[in-house]
């Protein structure tokens, strides 16, 4: 496998400090790392590796990936910590290596609708074409969908100075919602994702009138791979739903555990392939409790080899990530607890837009 690099200087500013300050970013955001706080840190961020060195009077920033799409994620993640910090300017960094200016970024496709189906009273499944999709089968379970506003013809993202994506803005400004590879055949060159059609968003809008043929940009692959752990506890509501059943279908035969779905109605209950050693429970919003309160009733395994993965609303996900790395006495490695969503109407309203 190529592995491609990148690196940088930042000079001008406290190595120690940025390399302290990055550190207590990735405690804030629970995430794995090594470092001497005021000599290095090394973050092996699932899609490649950041390594922040001090080096005379100066940081030296070097980037390692498997292709080019995820240097180019890690180089914006890298910028964007940077800015969080106040250093913009800093920031600015002379890449050795960019990519080309006003090129697309190499993390960014334009996919074809090849096939649209209704699965389940809330799901439309979409078959998504697009070129070079090796990294989407291997490296990230996830992508973001780039839609453009209604009825304008779509400005995609270009790469501006020093690397940086430069995002359409104003009125050309797209919508960038996470979505999960259901399925992929990256030979054939297409894959699926389910979409939930909660009825609020512009994505479910969009999915409900989108035909055969039309094109979308996305840019992924990103947001970690399947949990290698043989005890899996698996838990996440229907946005969920998509992540999970590649999980299960994919993990080993001798995998054990449980998991636990959260759907609105029976008509949103899909066969899952999973193995036998996992059971799998569908939670009915309404009639069953909700997931962080199932999360907190089962019987969690111990020892290695365990991990839990938890995705949902946000506010669910903030309980669940409580418990589990407080009472629970998970760390960091043995979970993946994300917010897939943010409910911006108020707890009460959850269950009765759908
Ligand atoms: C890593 C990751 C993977 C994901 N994978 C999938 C997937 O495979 N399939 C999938 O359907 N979703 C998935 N999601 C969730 C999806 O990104 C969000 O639901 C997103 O908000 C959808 O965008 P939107 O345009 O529908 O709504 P937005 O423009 O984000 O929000 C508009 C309104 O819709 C409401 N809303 C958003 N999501 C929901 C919901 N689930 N239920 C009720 N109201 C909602 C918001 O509160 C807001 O009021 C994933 C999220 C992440 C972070």
């Amino acid at each position: 496998m190529t592995i491609h690099s990148a690196s940088a200087r930042l000079d001008g500013a406290d190595p120690a400090d940025i390399i302290a300050r990055v550190g207590a970013g990735l405690d804030q955001m629970d995430q794995p790392y090594r470092a001497d706080p005021a000599q290095w840190l090394d973050y092996d961020t699932g899609i490649g590796l950041i390594r922040l060195r001090s080096s005379d009077g100066g940081l030296a920033i070097d980037l390692e990936a498997d292709s080019a799409g995820n240097l180019h994620m890690l180089r914006e993640g890298i910028t964007w910590q940077l800015d969080q910090l106040g250093l913009p300017e800093q920031a600015a960094l002379d890449w050795a290596d960019a990519p080309d200016a006003e090129r697309h970024p190499p993390n960014f496709r334009v996919a074809t609708v090849l096939a649209k189906s209704r699965i389940g009273a809330s799901f439309i499944r979409l078959r998504l074409a697009a070129p070079d999709l090796e990294d989407f089968a291997r490296s990230g379970l996830h992508y973001r969908l780039l839609l453009p506003p209604a009825r304008r013809d779509p400005k995609w993202p270009v790469i501006g100075a020093n690397g940086r994506t430069l995002w359409p803005e104003g009125e050309d400004a797209l919508h960038t919602p996470a979505y999960t590879i259901r399925a992929i055949d990256a030979e054939r060159g297409h894959f699926d994702t389910d979409i939930l059609i909660h009825g609020r968003g512009p994505t479910c809008a969009w999915a409900e009138t989108v035909e055969e043929g039309a094109i979308v940009g996305l840019s992924g692959p990103g947001g970690g791979w399947l949990p290698e752990g043989r005890k899996l506890t698996l838990l996440g509501d229907e946005t969920a739903l998509p992540a999970i059943a590649r999980i299960l279908e994919s993990c080993a035969p001798d995998t054990v555990g449980e998991a636990l779905i959260q759907v609105d109605g029976e008509g949103d209950i899909q066969p899952l392939a999973a193995p036998e050693g996992i059971t799998v429970t569908w939670l009915l919003r309404g009639r069953d409790p909700e997931l962080s309160d199932a999360l907190e009733a089962l019987t969690l395994p111990e020892g290695e080899g365990r991990f839990a993965w938890f995705a949902a609303e946000k506010s669910q996900a903030d309980r669940a990530r409580k418990y589990l790395r407080g009472k629970a006495g998970f760390d960091r490695k043995e979970v993946y607890i994300a917010a897939y969503w943010v409910n911006t109407d108020g707890a009460d309203d959850l269950s009765g837009d759908r």
